[in-house]
């Protein structure tokens, strides 16, 4: 659906805020949930809530450059994409990342939003095989909760 409205814009970066980016999304955000091991690993908690957007969206502000930003390149992935995580080297925070083949996706850790808003929905699970036992179902329904898929 398009809108008569400018597009809005959005902005975050790490901890430090020595890396900044701004996004500017042609739709509405949504959260893709994931409990894969990786994502458990690579955000140090027991899940990831991403925020897809197209790479011609997505837009690095301050910082972006090797001395403040890592590149960790997992290849040990279940689809068999290498997945590029990118992450602050002073403060260690989790950035965004992606697929090597999908460059037109940017997957956003929506943690690092400054302002996360409530109208962000998880639209779905993925990994849910890794799932901490502990955790409920995310709220929504008819969300799709997949056993084990590529984000
Ligand atoms: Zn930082
Ligand atoms: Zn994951």
């Amino acid at each position: 659906m398009t809108s008569s409205s400018s597009a809005k814009q959005y902005t975050g970066g790490c901890l430090c805020r020595a890396n900044r980016y701004e996004i500017t999304p042609s739709r509405r955000l949504e959260i893709d949930v994931c409990h894969c091991i990786d994502c458990q690993k690579s955000s140090g908690s027991a899940f990831a809530a991403n925020i897809r957007v197209s790479s011609s969206e997505f837009r690095l502000t301050k910082g972006g450059t090797p001395d403040v930003l890592g590149a960790f390149h997992s290849r040990n992935t279940l689809s068999g994409n290498e997945v590029v995580r990118h992450f602050c080297t002073k403060c260690g925070s989790p950035i965004y990342g992606n697929a090597t083949g999908f460059d037109e996706v940017v997957v956003i850790t929506s943690g690092t939003m400054d302002a996360p808003s409530e109208e962000w929905v998880p639209k779905a699970e993925h990994f849910c095989k890794d799932k901490r036992t502990w955790m409920a179902d995310v709220k929504g329904e008819g969300i799709p909760r997949h056993h084990a898929s590529a984000m």
